[in-house]
C-alpha cells in the first residue's frame, strides 16, 4: 500500500527578459502497490490538479504580471512534505523564498523554506529522506496549494 502523500512541483515560467517560479503543491491518494491502474489514477490525481493549478495561475497572475509570452518547464518534483518546518504546510496564494536540492535524478528535488543555506542544510539531516546534492539554489516562488479555493486573493 503506497499511502496518501503530498508532491511539490517546481516549474519555470520564462519570458524574453523575464523569469517566474511556481511552486505547486498537490495530494496524491493512496494506492495498492499490487494494482498499476490504480498507481496510475493516483499519479493522474496529482498531475491533473498540478495542470489546474498552473493554467489558473498562468491566466490570471502571471498574465496581471507580466504580460509577455512564457515557455514553462518543470524543474522537479519532491514526493512528501518538505524537511523544513512549518511554512510550506500551510496556505499558498503568497511569495516565498525556497531552497532547492536536486538528486541525482534531476528530475527529484527537495524544496524548503528556510533562512540560510545553511539552516536548509541541517533541516536535511534531521529529516529521514535520502540526502539531495549540494548545493541548494534560493528561488522566489509563487506558492499555490490545492486548498487555496478557500484561500484569500487580496495579497496575491
Ligand atoms: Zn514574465
Amino acid at each position: 500500500m503506497a499511502p496518501a502523500g503530498r508532491e511539490f512541483r517546481l516549474y519555470r515560467y520564462t519570458g524574453l527578459l523575464c523569469r517566474h517560479d511556481l511552486l505547486v503543491r498537490v495530494d496524491r491518494p493512496a494506492y495498492s502497490n499490487a494494482d498499476q491502474g490504480a498507481e496510475d489514477a493516483a499519479d493522474d490525481f496529482a498531475d491533473s490538479a498540478a495542470a489546474h493549478l498552473r493554467e489558473w495561475w498562468a491566466r490570471r497572475l502571471l498574465r496581471r504580471d507580466c504580460t509577455g509570452e512564457h515557455r514553462s518547464e518543470l524543474l522537479g518534483t519532491m514526493d512528501g512534505d518538505p524537511p523544513t518546518d512549518g511554512a510550506l504546510d500551510g496556505a499558498g496564494l503568497r511569495h516565498c523564498r525556497v531552497w532547492v536540492a536536486h538528486h541525482a535524478d534531476p528530475r527529484w528535488i527537495v524544496v524548503g523554506e528556510a533562512a540560510s543555506e545553511a539552516e536548509f542544510w541541517t533541516a536535511v539531516a534531521d529529516d529521514d529522506r535520502s540526502v539531495p546534492e549540494r548545493p541548494a539554489a534560493a528561488h522566489d516562488v509563487y506558492l499555490l496549494t490545492v486548498e487555496d479555493g478557500r484561500g484569500d486573493l487580496t495579497d496575491a
